[in-house]
This record gives structure tokens, sequence and C-alpha cells, in this order.
């Protein structure tokens, strides 16, 4: 890249994005996070820029952007926190549950909502225009599963030094476990520049042990109005149920940390409990596992119809138990037909 030539650059930040014009080749990575600084509120020293890379690497401040390789309004992606929201997270109370974008709804919304023929009119176009690029092929006899990212899999707003860190624990075993019963889909609310990004990020994309359907991205989701809440973005499945028709109410199940997300389809939505402040909850953050063993448990069924996911732990508490008592009362008949075999051989 020639130095004196103007660097243009936009950085995603926090689900927003960020011009950034005023630079050349001959200025620096730290000339560029002063810039980042002014425009986002975060510190230098708190931003990590995760795909702007030096010989493989994220480049020192002192290293040129002409060195760099970068095109013409390129888009950085970026992690890092503001310092009040640093702060903010360390002080809020134990226990106190966290609640930012998402609202509860009541089940006869979800109702109402789902029979609205425009909406239906929506998703109609969205199986007709949405173009899917297909990663894997899907297989024969498998359930679908589909999975939100952002604060399901991954949190995105945590500070650190690599995107792994801000790994849900257990991912790469929950989607090992998930595979060999379901496809897997990966839906989030945002482009496909950065799904595929994050995929890449947390080594998703390439992993040996499974395999990712296909990617969906914002553009395929629509919006509903709801009477309590107005405006909301939603993600219907009733787009890859008519791409796909394998896939049904039956054998469908979806992961988000917003119920929101399922409004079209509540029965077939399982809200997670989302994972934030990774550095903190990243030792006891088990939910990914648990999740695995209910999505195998369920897997056997012929139709998800019947379950109420809202239940899920409850439900799994609830067959654990039953599998006990079962042990039990089978150990119980042995010894039973050990007493019998004793007194016989006395006999005899
Ligand atoms: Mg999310």
């Amino acid at each position: 890249m020639d130095c004196e030539v103007k660097v243009s650059l936009t950085v995603k930040w926090n689900g927003k994005e960020y011009e950034v014009n005023d630079l050349s080749g001959n200025d620096s990575v730290g000339t560029l996070k002063a810039n980042i600084y002014k425009l986002t509120g975060v510190r230098p020293e708190r931003q990590k820029l995760l795909n702007l890379k030096y010989k493989g690497k994220m480049p020192e401040d002192d290293c040129q952007l002409s060195v760099l390789n970068l095109r013409a309004g390129a888009k950085i992606m970026m992690m890092g926190s503001l310092e009040e929201a640093i702060a903010d997270a360390s002080s809020r109370p134990d226990g106190v549950p966290e609640v930012l974008d998402d609202f509860d709804i009541d089940d006869g919304e979800e109702v109402a909502i789902e029979n609205r023929h425009v909406y239906l009119d929506k998703i109609d176009k969205r199986i007709r225009t949405y173009n899917i690029e297909m990663l894997s092929e899907p297989r024969p006899g498998k359930k679908l599963l589909v999975l939100d990212i952002d604060y399901t899999l991954f949190d995105h707003r945590s500070s650190a030094e690599t995107g792994v860190e801000l790994m849900r624990p257990y991912l790469h075993e929950f989607l090992t476990s998930s595979y060999a019963f379901y496809d897997i889909v990966i839906w989030s609310a945002t482009s496909m520049k950065w799904i595929e990004e994050k995929m890449k990020l947390l080594g998703v994309s390439t992993h040996p042990d499974y395999k990712i359907l296909f990617y969906m991205d914002h553009l395929a989701m629509i919006s509903v109005h709801t009477p309590k809440y107005g405006l909301a973005e939603v993600k219907p499945l009733g787009v890859i149920w008519g791409k796909f028709p394998q896939y049904t109410p039956k054998n469908t199940i979806m992961l988000d940390d917003i119920r929101r997300n399922f409004l079209m389809n509540p029965a077939c939505g399982l809200r997670i409990a989302p994972f934030r402040n990774a550095h903190t909850n990243r030792a006891t953050d088990r939910e990914l596992l648990k999740l695995a063993k209910y999505l195998r448990e369920i897997a056997a069924l012929d139709d998800f119809g019947a379950l109420n996911h809202r239940k899920w732990e409850h439900w799994l508490h609830r067959l654990h138990k039953e599998r006990k008592e079962a042990r039990r009362r089978a150990a119980r008949a042995t010894d039973a037909d050990d007493d019998d075999s004793y007194t016989a051989d006395a006999d005899a």
C-alpha cells in the first residue's frame, strides 16, 4: 500500500459500525486506536481489533497501516468494553438477573402473531429470495438444531486477547455431541461477514468432529408487530422449513438467549441463559454441557411437539430420577433372584 494513500475503515463494535476516514498509510496502529477511542469511548488498551493481522498476529501499536494490506473500506471487528461497562459489570450484585434487550412474551401473544397472514407472506418471500450457501449436506434422518451466536455461544461484549477466551465453555463438545443427532444451522441477527468471522475465530468452521449445515444472517429475519412491544425483528423457522421440507416443527429446536426471536415459533424455541461476563463466568458456566444432554435425550422422540422447552431442566431432572428409580428396582429384583438361587443351591 502506498504510504500517502488515505485509509478508510469501518470498525464494528457492539452491533454498530463506525467509519474511520482521516488516516493514511503513514499512520500507526496506535493512531488508529486513538481514533477509535474518539469514536467509541473504548480506551486503546481495551481494544482488540480481531481481524487486523500482521504476519498472522495482532500488529503492535507502532506498526504502520501501510504494511497491513488493508483493502479500501475494510471492516474491522472490535471487541472491547467501556470503562463504565466494566465497572458496572463487576459491581453488579450477585443473583440479580441482568436484563438488557430481552423481553418476555406471554403465550397468548405468541399465538396471535403466529397466525397473522402478513407475516406468513413475508416468510414466503424469504423462502423464495433468501439465498442459502450450503456448508455441508443435510443427512437423512437427522433433526434440526438452530443456534444463535451472541450470548448463546459467545460473549461478544467482553474484551479479551483472543476470541476463544470469550467462547462459551464446552462449545465444541456441545456441537460434537449434537451433530450425532442434528443437522446444525447458525442463525445470527448480524451480517454474514461477521458470522463467518466469528465462526472462524471460534474454530467452528474448521472443526474436524462436526459440520455446520449453513449460516443465516439478519436478512432472513422478518419484523413483526406485537401489540405490547411494537416492532420486533424475529427469526422465523418457516424460512428453513420452506426450503428444506424434511425439517418441521416436529424435529426442529432453536436455541437463543432472546425469547423474542422465537415469536413466530414459540414451541420450537428454547431460551438459553445468556453467557455474559466471560471472564467471571467461564469457570462455572455448564449450560452447553447440560443442553447437550437434553438434546441427546429428546433426539429419540418422533415429535418435539409434546415437549415444553421452558421446562427443559425439569424434564431432564425427572428423566434422571426415573432412571435411577428403575435401576434401583432392577438391582432389588436381581438381589431377590440371587436370594432365590442361593436357597435353591442350598436345597440341592
Ligand atoms: Mg443472542
